[in-house]
């Protein structure tokens, strides 16, 4: 499967068959903290950047073999999903063929834009992502194209909760010294006020990003901070500890598949992919050179070998 990953054991989502709508890391935002490493074609222009048709014949092909039970399809993408022109189509797709709930994930910089809002109308979880409330730290954390506005992402995040029928879940991904001062959770405070998501998730960096500067808060400052938000809000961290469905065995390529995705530790790889154990199946993989190992915040991370 070109499109298709997992299923994975989702910390938000439970046992998420993932869909990933880009062929590279294309994206309106250069995170400083992104998984995937850099942005190659920065661009707010929407296209079909891989065959919708495509896609959902891998989708087909998934619903009309014997797959194992999953919670949801989650809708992602190497960069921006929001960028696909056929979004709205894939998701139409999938709540025809499916009973299954779909979510998305999205920086949410294009919610502004009437045509993506119409696009994500059928989804059931909308995951939009909003770092910082002031232009300083929005520029130095999510570093966007050009064409990318703040004050459009809050209004677009702001309609879109008025006009979705589903669920909306505000990411906010703190980190240390640069969007977690009371100045900057004040301007959170109050844009998340103004958009109104069912709920808030929090998070802090848990992997190796892509700028070394990029520094996790430690659990207490999350959770001082999460008393300052308003309405719902959960720190998602960490894996939740969900009742683990059995998928069956991995093989080499289901790991690589989910490291191309952003490099992951021994246990999240067990996790994700509800394994009893794994790390032979790394040891070996180092050996044969198709992974690397990196050391972040104390943690061992793996990687595919470029
Ligand atoms: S974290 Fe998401 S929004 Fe930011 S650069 Fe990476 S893919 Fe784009």
């Amino acid at each position: 499967m070109k499109y298709l990953f997992g299923p994975v054991n989702s910390r938000r989502l439970g046992l998420s068959q993932g869909i990933d709508l880009l062929p590279a890391k294309i994206c309106d935002f250069n995170c400083i903290y992104c998984e995937i490493g850099s942005t190659t074609n920065l661009t707010c222009e929407r296209q079909e950047y891989t065959p919708s048709s495509e896609i959902i014949a891998e989708i087909n092909l998934l619903l009309a073999d014997q797959h194992p039970p999953i919670d949801i399809f989650t809708i992602t993408a190497s960069g921006e999903p929001t960028l696909h022109t056929g979004l709205g189509r894939i998701i139409a797709h999938l709540k025809q063929k499916t009973a299954k709930p779909v979510a998305v994930l999205t920086n949410g910089s294009l919610l502004y834009r009437q045509e993506v809002r119409r696009e994500l109308q059928e989804a059931d979880i909308v995951i939009p992502s909003l770092d910082a409330a002031l232009e300083k730290s929005f520029r130095k954390i999510n570093r966007p194209a050009e064409c990318v506005s703040l004050a459009d992402i809050i209004s677009g995040m702001k309609l879109f909760c008025k006009e979705f029928n589903g669920q909306v879940w505000l990411e906010i991904l703190l980190l240390k010294g640069i969007n977690d001062s009371p100045e900057e959770i004040a301007a959170l405070r109050k844009a998340v006020a103004d958009i109104q998501p069912n709920k808030i998730q929090l998070n802090t960096v848990a992997r190796p990003p892509l700028e070394s500067y990029a520094a996790p808060l430690k659990e207490n400052e999350l959770k001082e901070i999460s008393r300052q938000l308003p309405g719902s809000v959960e720190i998602i961290v960490d894996f939740a500890k969900r009742k683990r469905k059995n998928c069956g065995n991995a093989t080499e390529a289901d790991i690589l598949a989910m490291l191309r995705r952003r490099p992951c530790t021994e246990s999240d790889i067990r996790e994700a992919l509800n394994l009893a154990r794994v790390q032979p199946l790394l040891d070996r993989m180092i050996t044969e050179n198709v992974l690397t190992r990196t050391m972040h915040s104390g943690k061992t991370f793996y990687e595919p070998k470029l």
